[in-house]
């Protein structure tokens, strides 16, 4: 009944239509996770930057979430990988199951079965558990060769990350890049590999594990690239528009080593992703860019003080106080169709759920 009026109000608004539709509004989702990322560190990042304007802060709309998981008021990020991709509170290392360790569908699955392409990109091995949270259901996160099978045996069209280790060296002898290959994907191990590559299933598998970080070496064109590629893919792939979740995997990493140069590096290079992903959503109405981050790692803080490694004479330092995730609050930045929803405070698990709604997957 709920359908039917709206869609009276639909055609009563479009009074010159030569149709009336029930499409929803929003064509396209990019669903943007910064592993790690809480509000201090995109403060630190800016204040570093002598409060130069991140791409993040083009935000129409912010929101809170809230990361907790069902069995632990810090999450990792397996169960804030699977609320976030699922619209369920779980465990701490479940991916894409429930807390009776039932699969639960992600907001890829459903568009993908509802004819939306869809794909994941990271900066660590796409059988990590925020990526797999979107693409594979197993009990824990550590299960990655199992993880690397999830991803042969899903319906998806692209993933671009590391993780050679799980596809090609794995401890079966199964080669899944040939596999991957027998289906019809273009496997490639370097990003040269797709230049040419506009449309279709791709798998790229660009180091045995993680990607190295910035600091290691990593392109700092590696992660906006392979987001723009993404985008062109996907378009291409289907006419009804696309999801694709797109994390800055290595913030992550930073806060566990209280390492601020990493966490600056990596939060830059992840919003420069946002950045593609913003002027991307000028360009193309109907979509929609949700950026947030899955938690808060390092327990960071930004404390008046006499030392800082950038701006010694403002006197600001910063201070860890884990080597840990944290439970705090986390922003969430929503920019184009259907970004409104996205303001005030919510559980990680609504962001989820206002996807599958926006992409009319769910009532
Ligand atoms: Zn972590």
């Amino acid at each position: 009944m709920k359908k039917i009026v709206r869609t009276l109000f639909v055609c009563a608004t479009a009074l010159l239509a030569v149709s009336c539709s029930n499409e929803p509004k929003v064509k396209n989702i990019i669903f943007l996770i910064g592993d790690g990322m809480g509000l201090a560190q995109v403060s630190g990042v800016s204040l570093i930057n002598n409060w130069e304007p991140l791409a993040m802060e083009r935000a129409e709309y912010i929101g809170l979430q809230k990361s907790y998981s069902a069995n632990n008021r810090v999450t990792d990020s397996a169960a804030s990988g699977t609320a976030l991709a699922t619209g369920h509170k779980t465990y701490n290392s479940a991916i894409g199951v429930d807390v009776d360790k039932n699969p639960v569908p992600s907001t890829r699955e459903l568009a993908q079965a509802a004819g939306y392409a869809t794909g994941v990109v990271a900066t660590y091995s796409v059988t990590n558990a925020t990526p797999a949270s979107f693409v594979a259901h197993e009990e824990t996160r550590y299960a990655e060769d199992n993880i690397a099978l999830d991803y042969l045996e899903a319906d998806i069209d692209l993933f671009i990350g590391g993780g050679t280790r799980f596809f090609m060296e794995r401890r079966d002898g199964r080669n899944l890049a040939e596999e991957l290959k027998a289906k019809g994907f273009t496997v490639a191990t370097d990003m040269a590999e797709l230049d040419g590559v506009t449309e279709g299933k791709v798998a790229a598998l660009l180091a045995p594990n993680a990607m190295p970080t910035i600091g290691q070496g990593r392109s700092k064109d590696y992660l906006p690239g392979a987001t723009a590629k993404a985008l062109e893919i996907l378009s291409n792939n289907s006419k009804k528009g696309f999801f694709v979740m797109i994390e800055g995997s290595q913030i992550d990493g930073g806060g566990h080593d209280n390492n601020m140069v990493k966490i600056y590096e990596e939060t830059v290079d992840f919003d420069n992703a946002v950045k593609v992903a913003f002027d991307f959503a000028d360009t193309h109405p109907g979509t929609l860019v949700v950026v947030t981050a899955d938690h808060e790692t390092g327990g960071l803080s930004l404390v008046s003080g006499k030392t800082d490694f950038t701006l010694p004479e403002q006197g600001v330092k910063y201070e860890f106080g884990t080597t840990g995730h944290s439970a705090t609050w986390l922003p969430i930045y929503a920019y184009g169709e259907g970004a409104e929803e996205f303001s005030g405070v919510m559980e990680n698990t609504d962001i989820a759920k206002k996807m599958q709604k926006l992409l009319g997957l769910v009532e």
